[in-house]
């Protein structure tokens, strides 16, 4: 697949996106834009399309590229595995001077064919970087010149970091996956309750606690893109009766294009809270047309929330009226808002980064009148919202932890280094077990208090040692 001004504007222009399925005159124009300087600072595309393809677990993944690519990205997502662990090992042909000098397609084929020899995955990924895109570097003859030889699927991966941002990136490797992926093979049997599961990339394990869901309710996950996948369930994707959406925009050209090249429908739904994750089994019953199958979700729900109320009891009566400042991106500025009240909490501030407009949209509705939207927030600003509205803890990535905890602040990671999960009803108990050990916790009490050389200032006999 080759990278062109014509197929990044398609992938930026995508029809599905509500930024884009207006009329002409009124669409967005800043999503057609090319990159500008600081596009790729959340992560570049390269990084956006390794975090879309590396949870596929029993591949390979190459980065063609100076090692700081590989080591910039490799293991810096959760994404857990119940199987093989091929996708753990970090590869990349660490080109040098002398490849940029005379090309880095030779090592790049010695590279792949070492990684098919001594580790027999079931693909290879090969991921383009800004360096090799740059000297010309053709990967996509490469790849198909080792798969034809070692027949093994070779999958160029055209997502250079300087095309755009993370999301971009994510959308490029939905791109490789259609183009050289699904389709590709025949599942042994179909069902009419075959689903996908589009954009859920098992973080911390959170995809385990749905999985359960789905099964009892005699729903097929026929493929996982790409969370705890194997190659040959990707391949097969095409023969689902319908595609669920988890991480609202990221793969929405792969849901697009399926829907139009195999005419599966597609619905987006979240995981977290019971709200939504009631919502989402309701959606993805009615979207299949299954009046037993709806039945079956009702009788689902009023179990399964009827073991929370018990189970969440002692949780909520901890939690309740807690402030919380939510600091994250994307579909988790709205779902976890939701999840956060059926603690009985209260969010009082969301930022709206990477939000789309109906993600905007929900936003309003759930935080109501008084909530803040944070549009971009410096660790200095959060702390101002957080003093403003007499928040209790900051809910937020992992690079605001330190934010929190030197303004003696509790914390909890909600974004992809965290490690616990946090979907679906288990993981709304995760959640609370984590928020109640974070907000009281007895270090709080201790940290808060007055240094002990402060104190020694107004007590004669310590500031005598003291001085
Ligand atoms: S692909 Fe480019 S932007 Fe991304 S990590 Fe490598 S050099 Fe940096």
């Amino acid at each position: 697949m080759k990278i062109t001004k014509g197929k990044i504007a398609e992938l930026l222009d995508q029809p599905g996106c509500e930024h884009n399925h207006k009329k002409e005159s009124q669409k967005n124009k800043a999503c057609k834009q090319q990159a500008q300087p600081g596009a790729a600072q959340g992560g570049c595309a390269f990084d956006g399309a390794s975090i879309a393809l590396v949870p596929i677990t029993d591949a390979a993944h190459l980065v063609h590229g100076p090692i700081a690519c590989a080591g910039n990205s490799w293991g810096s997502r959760g994404s857990l595995s119940s199987g093989p662990t091929t996708y753990k090992m970090g590869f990349t042909t660490d080109v040098s001077e002398n490849d940029v000098i005379f090309g880095g397609e030779k090592k790049l084929y010695k590279a792949i064919v070492e990684v098919v020899k001594r580790y027999k995955p079931a693909a290879v990924f090969v991921y383009s970087t800004c360096v090799t895109a740059l000297i010309g570097d053709d990967i996509d003859v490469v790849c198909e010149a080792v798969a034809n030889k070692y027949k093994i699927p070779v999958i160029p991966v055209n997502s250079p970091g300087f095309v755009g941002s993370k999301n971009l990136g994510n959308r490029l490797g939905g791109e490789a996956l259609l183009e050289y992926v699904v389709g590709t093979k025949e599942p042994e049997y179909t069902t009419p309750y075959d689903i996908n599961l589009i954009g859920e990339y098992n973080v911390a394990g959170e995809m385990w606690g749905v999985l359960p869901l789905f099964e009892r309710l005699g729903i097929r996950v026929l493929a996982k893109i790409t969370g705890d996948a194997r190659f040959a369930e990707v391949c097969q994707a095409h023969r689902a009766k319908l595609n669920v959406m988890i991480c609202s925009k990221a793969l929405i050209n792969m849901a697009q294009k399926m829907k139009e090249k195999y005419n599966i429908p597609y619905i987006e739904e979240s995981f977290y809270g019971i709200a939504d994750m009631n919502r989402c089994l309701r959606n993805v019953a009615a979207s299949l047309g299954d009046a037993q199958l709806q039945e079956r979700v009702e009788r689902l729900i009023a179990d399964e929330t009827a073991k929370l109320d018990i189970v969440l009891a002692p949780y909520r009566e901890r939690l309740k009226g807690k402030k919380m400042v939510l600091y994250t991106g994307g579909v988790k500025s709205w779902s976890i808002i939701s999840a956060a009240q059926d603690l009985g909490m209260e969010v009082v501030a969301t930022s709206t980064k990477k939000s789309t407009e109906e993600d905007i949209a929900r936003i309003k509705t759930l935080l109501g009148a008084d909530g803040i939207m944070l549009e971009k927030g410096s660790a200095a600003e959060i702390l101002k919202v957080v003093e403003r509205t007499g928040a209790d803890l900051l809910v937020a990535g992992g690079r605001n932890q330190y934010t929190a905890l030197k303004a003696k602040i509790p914390f909890l990671d909600i974004n992809q280094e965290r490690h616990h999960p946090y979907a679906g009803y288990v993981g709304l108990v995760e959640m609370a077990r984590e928020l109640d050990e974070a907000l009281h916790s007895p270090i709080w009490e201790q940290v808060r208090k007055p240094a002990p050389w402060d104190l020694a200032h107004h007590n004669p006999t310590l500031a005598h040692y003291i001085h």
